[in-house]
Order: C-alpha cells, then structure tokens, then sequence
C-alpha cells in the first residue's frame, strides 16, 4: 500500500508539475494535500503546456484518479475555469473528486487578502492576493465555508449570513469598502453546488479502499517546505503545511502509507515575495539565472529572487521531511556558469553556523559560505544519462547529494517528461 510524496525543498516553484507527472505515469491516485490557486504547478505534454493551479498535475494520465484534498482551500470559480480548459483538451475530469471537508475561498476572502497586504505597507508578506491565507485564517477560526455544505444549501444559510455580516463589519469599518450581498454570495454558493457536486466526496475514503487493494498513491505538495507555516521563515510563510506531515492531514492517510519521501530541488535557489534568502544575488549572475530560466511566478508573473543553492537550506527541508530521495530540477540552467556555488554554510554575527536558523530576523543577518566547484560548458539539457554529463556537472550533483545528505533519484535537465535522467526508479 505505498504512497509517495512530492514536496518542494526550497521555496517553491523547483519544478514539482514536472515531477509529479513524470511519476504519475505509473501511480493510480495523485492527491493534492494543500495551498490553493497560489500554486502553480507546469506541465509540457505532447498535448501543450498546463499551469494546474488546484487540478492535481496527475489529470493527464487516463487511468489516474486525482484528488483534491481537505487540507486545501479552493476558489470554485479558478476551479471550474481550471476543470473547463482541461474539458476542452479532452481531458476527462470524471476522475477527479474533491473533499467534502476542502475549504472555500470565497469572494470576500479575495477582497480581505488584497487590503490586508495593501496595509501592511514595507512588511509585505508577498501573499498571491488570492485568499488563501484568509481562508485558512477562517478555517482555524471555526469560520469557514466547506466544499459539502454546498450540498446543503438550507444549513448553510444562517451560517452564511452570520459570517458575512462579521465580514462585512471589517471590509466597511476598517477598510472603508463596499460589504457583500448575502442573496449575491449565496447565489453563487448555489452554482457552485451544482456544478461541482457531483465532484464532491469523502476523499479518505477513496484512499483507505485505495490503500487496502495495493493501489499506489502519489502525494502532490504545493509551495515549499520553507514556506511551510510551522517549519518556514516565519512570519513569510504560506498559511498551510506544504511539508510532508500535511499530507496526512490534509487527506486523512495514515503516516505509515508513506513509503518515500521525494523531497523536489532546483539546482539554485529562488523565492518569491518577501523574506530573507541569504544566497540571493542581486548582480547580473542572479539576472542572468532569472532571464534564462525565466524565473517569473506561474499565478502572478512576479519576478523570483534568484541565487546559489543554498545547502544549509536544503538540509534542514530534508531533515523536517524525512526525505528519502532528492530530485534535482533545471540542471540545465547552470550551464555555462563558471564557477558554481554551493552555500555549505552561514557566516551569523561573527560564527559559523550550519543550520538553519528559525527566526526571519536571524535569517535575515545570515550570509554564505561558499564553495565553489568547476563550471561545464556543454549544455546538458535534455539529457537523458548520467553518462551523458559532463564531469564537472556530475561533480555537482554528488556534492550537492552529499551535502544535503540524500541520494538523488532523479536529474530534471529541461521541462519536458523525457528531459529526464532516472537514477533510481520509484515505483
Ligand atoms: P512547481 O510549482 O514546483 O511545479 O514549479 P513551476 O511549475 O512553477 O516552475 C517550474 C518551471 O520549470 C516550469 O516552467 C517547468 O516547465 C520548468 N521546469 C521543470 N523542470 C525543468 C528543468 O529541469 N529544466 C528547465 N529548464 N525547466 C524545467
């Protein structure tokens, strides 16, 4: 009964879309487990380019069943858009189900989120401006709104209207906005139920009869692990558990389904928004990477901050995870760069550290030590084996697996599934 799950060891955006399809080829379930449509997750099929903001990037596969789970938090609209694009390249969308216990991002939760992040002025967090965090912000208040009570419609009436008018207090008394309408929103809860009713389920049910027949589930996370609300740089995190412990509650999966832990990294670093991120580089080397890669946000089109992989970083992702095995992303992008960095540890306040600190302060007073190793100069995108790469580039890959202290399974060398190297076959 093994479940595998694909986390992102950095902050977010190392290529999990890519993954995740990649292995999905030989899973039977793919089950998001948390965030909401501030992920984007890419993937380049013979089909065309999909961004899966909410969908699980499993869908492409036919025989796949994908799962939306509680621990997310969906906007039902960006959900039906996302569900109808999909329709339209003839994708069936039958085989996905979403958890009766996910919650919804409603119109005023969007509203919220944009004021919110207006007023905190120069401490911007760098929220997507999509809800999220206020959903789950009503969610731990015992004041959201779940996917199943779209199904009953008479019982979420008074709910509705007593969260509203709560709601509606804070957009015209603190923010001077204009409040929402109860026959408007319930309107579109209405719509919601019937168009995504029959989608609706309890998902832990679906994975427990999976688990108890030898099905295999893959586990898809969102974001990063330090971005993670608990094990993140805190308070620039994101509002859920992207880190592996979320996909047990996130989808009802008991932890000892999981047989493996792929923990996703790219061969640098990037993040997105605010926050320290001590390898940054703000020169024309950290152009440089953003331009070639095109280091620019899925959902917001925001340019990420670019830098050297950050080792220290990676451990402790690895550490707070449990990951078994490492997949390093967009080996491609390196090439050409002479020398290439690895952070192997901070310089804080005068010390030598090697671990990662938990306060952003901290963080924010860290800076690298580097080792540098050998640059190559032929291009290893698109390549298929580990024969193929050049020394040097194989150099720094074991380096890096040694540092962070996990075997790498498997070499992303370009976007697409066969720019693959498989060192260790999962499945
Ligand atoms: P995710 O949120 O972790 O799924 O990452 P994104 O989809 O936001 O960003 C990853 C981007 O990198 C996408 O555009 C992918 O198509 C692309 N990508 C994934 N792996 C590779 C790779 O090995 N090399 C290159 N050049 N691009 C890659």
């Amino acid at each position: 009964m093994p479940a595998y799950a694909v986390i992102g060891g950095q902050w977010g955006d190392e290529g999990k879309g890519k993954v995740v399809d990649y292995l999905a080829r030989d899973m039977h379930i793919v089950a998001r487990y948390a965030g909401g449509n501030n992920a984007g997750h890419t993937v380049i099929t013979e089909k065309g380019q999909f961004a899966f903001h909410l969908v699980p990037a499993g869908i492409l596969w036919p025989h796949v069943t994908c799962i939306i789970g509680h621990g997310m938090v969906v906007d039902p609209d960006v959900l039906i858009g996302e569900m109808e694009n999909l329709e339209r390249h003839g994708i069936d969308m039958g085989r996905l189900q979403i958890s009766d216990r996910a919650h919804l991002i409603m119109p005023y939760h969007v509203a919220l989120d944009r004021m919110e992040e207006a007023s905190r002025g120069k401490g911007a967090i760098g929220t997507t401006g999509k809800g999220v965090g206020p959903a789950y912000v009503d969610k731990v208040g015992r004041m959201g709104i779940r996917m199943g009570e779209l199904l009953d419609l008479d019982a979420l009436l008074p709910r509705l209207k007593a969260v509203l008018e709560q709601k509606n207090r804070i957009l015209t008394q603190v923010y001077g906005a204009a409040p929402f309408s109860l026959e408007e929103v319930y309107h579109h809860c209405r719509r919601w139920g019937e168009r995504l009713g029959p989608f609706i389920a309890p998902v832990e049910v679906t994975i427990r009869r999976a688990l108890s027949t030898g099905q295999r589930i893959l586990l898809e996370g969102a974001q990063g692990s330090l971005l993670d609300i608990d094990h993140g740089t805190y308070p620039y995190v994101t509002s859920s558990h992207p880190t592996v412990g979320g996909a047990c509650t996130g989808l009802g999966l008991p932890p000892s389904a999981i047989q493996g832990v792929i923990g996703v990294y790219k061969a640098y670093t990037t993040r997105v928004g605010g926050g320290p991120m001590p390898t940054e580089l703000t020169d024309a080397v950290g152009d440089t990477i953003r331009e070639r890669a095109w280091e620019y946000g899925t959902t917001t089109g925001r340019p990420r901050r670019c830098g050297w992989f950050d080792a220290v970083a990676a451990r402790y992702s690895a550490m707070v995870n449990g990951v078994t095995w490492m997949v390093l992303t967009r080996l491609d992008v390196l090439d050409g760069f002479h020398p290439v960095r690895l952070c192997v540890a901070y310089q804080m306040d005068g010390k030598t550290i090697d671990h990662f600190p938990s306060s952003a302060a901290l963080l924010g007073r860290c800076t690298p030590v580097y080792e540098d190793l050998p640059g190559w100069d032929r291009p290893t995108a698109g390549l298929t084996s580990w024969e193929e790469l050049p020394p040097q580039a194989q150099r720094y890959a074991l380096r890096l697996q040694e540092l962070v202290g996990c075997p790498i399974a498997m070499i992303s060398t370009g976007p697409r599934r066969h720019e693959t190297i498989e060192m260790i076959p999962i499945r």
